[in-house]
């Protein structure tokens, strides 16, 4: 089952994607964790998109398309792909469509995650990253515990603050997402592929919630 987890940054795509993972065995695709991991180890492509991420706008479809690609043929399989963060424009759904039948496979599902934007700024600026595995912390809802040990990787670990997650470019990027990402709404729902879901719930209904589509 291939699906797509569609939403504005800071709707928890991310964490519901990585629980997919654990208890489905699926792989995670996404495309921002490939271009964060490009910019720390340098490499050319890291340094070309640095500058671009940390204003909050979109990387060129040609960059991102190019890393989904590679990653899909890369022979990797397991219980299906969780495409995260990808496509966000019209051009990169277009292409991923044209490269799942290339490869004969198909898009079971799209699922929106509606999340109300004052939620979201909230999220954003609170919100820190587990160096060593990724775990998703929040200052209010999930603090990081007091000795520094993740509670998923249980290693002791650096907490870090993503460059982009302040005010000024999260602007830029939910006005990205609505300008950019939101028409791939209409797009998924007239191939028939959407389904919305609340994404301001608990972490655990959420996911139950995404349970319950894939189950359809
Ligand atoms: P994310 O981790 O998904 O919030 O992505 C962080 C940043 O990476 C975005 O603000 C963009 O600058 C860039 N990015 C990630 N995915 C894409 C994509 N599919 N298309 C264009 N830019 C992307």
């Amino acid at each position: 089952m291939n699906i797509i987890l569609l939403g504005p940054p800071g709707a928890g795509k991310g964490t519901q994607a990585r629980k997919l993972v654990e208890e489905r065995d699926m792989i995670q695709l996404s495309t921002g964790d490939m271009l964060r991991a490009a910019r720390t180890s340098g490499t050319e492509m890291g340094k070309i998109v640095a500058d671009v991420m940390d204003r909050g706008e979109l990387v060129t479809d040609e960059i991102v398309i190019g890393l989904i690609r590679e990653q899909l043929t890369s022979g990797k399989t397991g219980g299906g792909y969780i495409f995260d963060g990808f496509p966000r424009t019209l051009a990169q759904a277009d292409a991923l469509g044209a490269l799942l039948a290339e490869l004969n496979e198909n898009l079971d599902r799209v699922i929106e995650m509606q999340v109300d934007d004052d939620a979201l700024v909230a999220r954003i600026t609170a919100r820190s990253t587990c160096g060593n595995c990724g775990e998703v912390y929040n200052d209010n809802t999930k603090p990081i515990p007091a000795d520094h040990v993740c509670s998923s990787c249980g290693q002791k670990a650096q907490f870090t603050r993503r460059a982009d997650d302040n005010e000024d470019s999260l602007k830029t990027r939910l006005l990205a997402y609505y300008k950019q990402t939101s028409p791939l709404i209409g797009y998924y729902y007239a191939k028939g592929d959407l389904a919305s879901i609340n994404g301001l719930a608990s972490m655990d209904t959420v996911a139950a919630s995404i349970s319950g589509v894939l189950a359809k």
